[in-house]
Formats: structure tokens, C-alpha cells, sequence
């Protein structure tokens, strides 16, 4: 079937969401250290939680096509119109969408080396061709990091999209206000460009600030959001972007009708609201963040700066027999590889317990190899 597939179908290969979760915590003695995916274990608001058990009551009935409550919930945060929203299924559709919708045969699509994994297979699925720029060299301030000057450089006249995520997975990095404010000025009205802001929730460093803010100058912008991370509700699936009206009128013309479920519009909402619950989770991961980089530099371990609520850690020529000894200890971690990383491990942010038991397997790991 591979050759019934369109063109850019057949180089592809699916999205690889790491290990089969399901059978390894079948396996597990005492139960899964799960740091691989990014998620949040301090776990959503119990209020998101009610409004999504309130809301199966309902689950014969289809959803709002529209999603009217919870977009004026995040028009209201976000000083926005219910019009420049897209609501998805989870911000990933609607990544893959953007591509779908803008770019084609024969069109380019810059997107920086390091950057998330969906942007590549999105623009290869679309049928685009995808243009890596290169990301800032080792003895750059921001290793790994988005080279904002080589992307804008990197668009000519065949680009139709630029993808960027600020924060970076699985990178950790992050670019300033300054550097995006001189990049989107760059970049040409008729290139539209991605702001990929699904971490953006866990950022504390002061230079840092969101494109949402650049959206009234620059009508070409599009920011995504997530319900995933912060907000603690992945296994909902529940995204959204932010733009100008027109473009989100014209990305509406693919979005399936009942795209995000009830109990995801619900609990969405309800988690918006409960402000005091987000603050108090993401507070919890900052401290956890700084904890865990503590524990694993002191252990000789090179670890990036993260403004995510992930480390990126190199653990030199060692890295997949560490991970796969790991899995023996019953904990997870994300291998690198396939982003060309092969001696870093993603490491998702914990909660005390589950960092303390992942220092803990390392330790053992090491003390073995040495004794
Ligand atoms: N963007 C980035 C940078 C991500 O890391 C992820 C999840 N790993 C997503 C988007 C997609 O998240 P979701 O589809 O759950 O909103």
C-alpha cells in the first residue's frame, strides 16, 4: 500500500510516542516511573476533573461544534476574539493541519533541526519540502537552541511557513523577546509563521515573552497552546491557536466538526478557571526542575537549561544502555536518537517521588558499572 500512498505518504514514518506504555506498566513490579512523554503528574485541577465527569452525562449528544464556552473563557485570558481561536484535538492536529492548509507541491517549510518532531512530518505529509536550518552551534549562548537569524534567512520565495516552538521540545531552549521581536519583523507578510508555545506555561526566565503579544502587529503570526502540560489533561486532548480571524476562518474549513470531545471542552474550561490550581502546579514543577538539574549535574551529568517542564541530559557514549537498564528499574525516559541526539535522554519533570526514584535507579545503575 505504501505505493497507493500520496508521494510524500511514502518516505514517512509515524510519529514514535516511545516505548509501549500499556505493557511496560503491566510488567512493572511496583508499579512505572513514567518521565518519557512530558506529562504532568501533580496531575489536573479536581475541578477540570468534575466538569469532565459532568459532562458525560451529555456523551450521547455531540459536542459544540463551535467549543463557544471555553473560547470565550480563552478570549478573555488572552485579550483575543472568540474568532482568532481554533480549538483541536489536542495542539498537534492542528500542527499537521497548518501544513495541510498552507503549504503544498512545491512550496518550502523552514523549520529549525532540533525542533518538535511533528513539524517534519507535517510538512512532509502536506507534500512541501521541508528546509532544516541549523541549530546554534555548541558555543552558542543557547545551544541547540532555534538560530532565529539562520531560519528568517533560510524563507524565500517559495516559503509558506515557518515553525518554531518556544519553549523547545526536545531541546529545553527557548529564544527572547528581543531576538523575535528583530525576527518577525524579518520575516515577509505572506510567510505565515508557528509559534509552538505548548511549554509556555512553565517559563520563568524574565526575558522570555510570548508571541500572543505580537498577534495585533503582525497578521502572518499563529501562537499554539495545549491543554496537555500544564494543565495536566494529555489524555483529553485538547489544543488551541491563536491568529488573525481570517486565517483561523480559512483553517476551519478542514477542522473536522466535533473535533475537541464534551468532557475535554469541559474540563478545559473548568481548568482555565481554576488559576489558583495552575500556580500552584507549576510552581511544583519549577521547584522540581531545579531539584532534578541539581541532582543530575552533581552526578557529572551535562544538563541544558529547561524552561520546559523536561531536562535534556547527556549521558555521553553510554546513553541507550543506560536507558534500556533503566527499563529494567522500571523507569521510563524518552531516547534522543531519533533527533540525533544519541547520547542525551529527555527527561520528563517529575513529581519529589518519582525524580527521587529515577536519581535513585541511576545510582544503582552506576554503583553497578563500578563495582
Ligand atoms: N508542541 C510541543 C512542543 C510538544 O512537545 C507537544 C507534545 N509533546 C505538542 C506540541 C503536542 O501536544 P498536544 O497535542 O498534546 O497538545
Amino acid at each position: 500500500f505504501n505505493a497507493l500512498a500520496k508521494s510524500g505518504i511514502q518516505r514517512l514514518r509515524a510519529y514514535d510516542p516511545g516505548h509501549d506504555l500499556v505493557a511496560l506498566r503491566r510488567e512493572a513490579v511496583d508499579g512505572l516511573t513514567e518521565l518519557g512523554s512530558n506529562e504532568n503528574s501533580h496531575g489536573p485541577s479536581p475541578k477540570a476533573i468534575a466538569a469532565a465527569r459532568s459532562a458525560l452525562d451529555e456523551v450521547f449528544r455531540y459536542p459544540d461544534p463551535l467549543g463557544g464556552d471555553l473560547k470565550r473563557a480563552l478570549a478573555k485570558k488572552h485579550g483575543v476574539t472568540t474568532s482568532q481561536i481554533l480549538l483541536g484535538n489536542g495542539s498537534h492536529e492542528l500542527l499537521m493541519q497548518f501544513a495541510q492548509v498552507f503549504a503544498g507541491s512545491g512550496d518550502e517549510v523552514v523549520v529549525s533541526r532540533h525542533g518538535f518532531a511533528v513539524y517534519a512530518l507535517a510538512v512532509q505529509a502536506a507534500g512541501a519540502k521541508l528546509v532544516l536550518s541549523e541549530s546554534l552551534p555548541p558555543d552558542a549562548a543557547m545551544p541547540l537552541g532555534h538560530d532565529l537569524d539562520a531560519m528568517a534567512n533560510a524563507i524565500t520565495a517559495r516559503t509558506k511557513l515557518v515553525y518554531l516552538a518556544n519553549p523547545n521540545n526536545p531541546t529545553g531552549t527557548w529564544f527572547d523577546a528581543d531576538a523575535f521581536d528583530v525576527f518577525i519583523k524579518r520575516v515577509p507578510a505572506n510567510v505565515i509563521v508557528i509559534v509552538d508555545e505548548a511549554y509556555a506555561e512553565y517559563v520563568d526566565a524574565p526575558e522570555w515573552r510570548s508571541a500572543i503579544d505580537w498577534l495585533p502587529t503582525h497578521s502572518n503570526l499563529i501562537v499554539t497552546r495545549t491543554f496537555s502540560k500544564a494543565h495536566a489533561l494529555a489524555g483529553l486532548r485538547a489544543g488551541y491557536a491563536l491568529g488573525h480571524a481570517n486565517a483561523m476562518a480559512v483553517m476551519e474549513r478542514v477542522r473536522e466538526s466535533f473535533n475537541v470531545n464534551g468532557p475535554a471542552l469541559a474540563a478545559a474550561e473548568a481548568s482555565l478557571l481554576d488559576e489558583k490550581h495552575l500556580k500552584s502546579n507549576v510552581d511544583a514543577t519549577r521547584r522540581e526542575r531545579d531539584v532534578l538539574s541539581a541532582a543530575l549535574s552533581a552526578r557529572g551529568w551535562k544538563v541544558w537549561p529547561s524552561q520546559t517542564n523536561f531536562l535534556l541530559v547527556e549521558f555521553g557514549p553510554e546513553t541507550a544502555n543506560i536507558e534500556q537498564q533503566l527499563l529494567s528499574h522500571d523507569v521510563v525516559l524518552r531516547p534522543m536518537a531519533g533527533y540525533g541526539l544519541p547520547h542525551c535522554l529527555r527527561i520528563t519533570v517529575g513529581r519529589a517521588d518519582e525524580n527521587v526514584r529515577l536519581v535513585a535507579a541511576l545510582d544503582a545503575l552506576k554503583e553497578k558499572s563500578h563495582g
